[in-house]
């Protein structure tokens, strides 16, 4: 590998070893030996890495990763070294690495460009070391460059909120001109009603918070509601950014026939309550899940992101202020998104 002179070999990383509530502040400051890149991998020197809800299913063992953990997985930074046999980038370049860490590259899905369904599927952040760390080490076919529009931490909820938010919208099916709902309005909805608004679509938010009902209007949303309320129109299409099962019901129900429920979370917090078939299922509706992330994802919402444009609204914590950004993500306290900023 080449890496340029730094002479101390570690860096600086926030460290989950157990599964914890998150007030128990678990993510622990420790020195680890700098990432030493393999073949076709690149070393990156992280400048920002966004925080996400996933990382509190991950923290409290909803969704445990391999311990110990480096999380975090909206990762910015730049290419300081490689491992032989690589081609894409050079020494400076600025890259982003997503949720998608992996995948064999060889199964049906892979092949079919499912690589986000691919039985080995690796998550950055919770199969292999991720970005609350001032290094780390990925695949090059697995980075992407960054539009210049974007500042470090603006364009970090773009690879998960965003590319996520890009493939839940293609999953619903969502045409020019139709209504969309979305439940819940947090870091990757906010990014979503922009794209939706660019295609044309009609987007009603069912959100309880005030302030998030009005970033949602601010953003071009034509109506907000509780996720109880009644839309002034049934929804072609919906997206559940929850993690509560009551939203189910409560979307099926305002959802037109032949419509699509898109479920965007990886896990519920309590059971889908049970659905009533007549009421909430005929007519042709559809309930559909989302997991992980392709590279295409990535690849087609950033230079999207940056045409539309969407310029992300960020809360920026030092990295040592992992938990409480963290705790404050959990509260919903956090408008927009919250990043962590890497300092040497
Ligand atoms: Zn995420
Ligand atoms: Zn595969």
């Amino acid at each position: 590998m080449s890496r340029i002179g730094t002479e101390d070999e570690e860096m600086k990383a926030m460290v989950l070893k157990e599964i914890s509530p998150i007030e128990k502040e678990p993510l622990k400051m420790e020195d680890l030996p700098d990432p030493v890149p393999g073949p076709k991998q690149i070393l990156v020197k992280i400048s920002a890495c966004g925080i996400c809800h996933t990382e509190l299913d991950e923290i409290e063992g909803r969704l445990p990763p391999r311990l110990p953990m480096v999380l975090g997985h909206q990762i910015v930074g730049r290419v300081e070294g490689w491992g032989s046999g690589t081609t894409k980038f050079i020494l400076g370049d600025r890259v982003g690495i997503a949720w998608i860490n992996s995948a064999c590259g060889k199964c049906h899905f892979c092949i079919g460009g499912l690589e986000n369904l691919c039985s080995e599927f690796r998550g950055t952040g919770c199969h292999a070391y991720g970005g609350y760390a001032q290094y780390t080490v990925v695949s090059e076919d697995f980075a992407y460059f960054i539009p210049k529009r974007f500042s470090d931490a603006e364009a970090t909820p773009l690879l998960c909120a965003g590319a996520i938010g890009y493939r839940d919208l293609i999953l619903s099916g969502i045409r020019k001109g139709q209504t969309l709902g979305l439940f819940g309005f947090g870091a990757s909805a906010h990014i979503v009603i922009q794209t939706a608004r660019y295609w044309g679509c009609e987007v009603f938010v069912f959100t309880r918070g005030e302030e998030h009902r009005n970033l949602a209007k601010k953003l071009g949303a034509s109506w907000t509601g509780g996720p109880e309320d009644k839309p002034p129109e049934k929804l072609h299409c919906a997206i559940d950014f929850t993690p509560v099962g009551e939203t189910v019901p409560q979307a099926l129900r305002v959802l037109e026939k032949g419509g699509r429920l898109v479920l965007a979370v990886i896990r519920k917090r309590n059971p889908i309550p049970p659905l009533d078939y007549a009421q909430l299922l005929w007519d042709e509706k559809e309930l559909k899940s989302v997991a992980n992330i392709t590279r295409k994802d990535a690849q087609e919402f950033l230079p999207l992101a940056s045409e539309i444009p969407i310029i992300p609204e960020v809360r920026e914590f030092k990295l040592e202020e992992a938990n409480q950004a963290l705790i404050l993500l959990k509260q919903g306290k956090i408008q927009g998104a919250g990043v962590l900023r890497m300092h040497d």
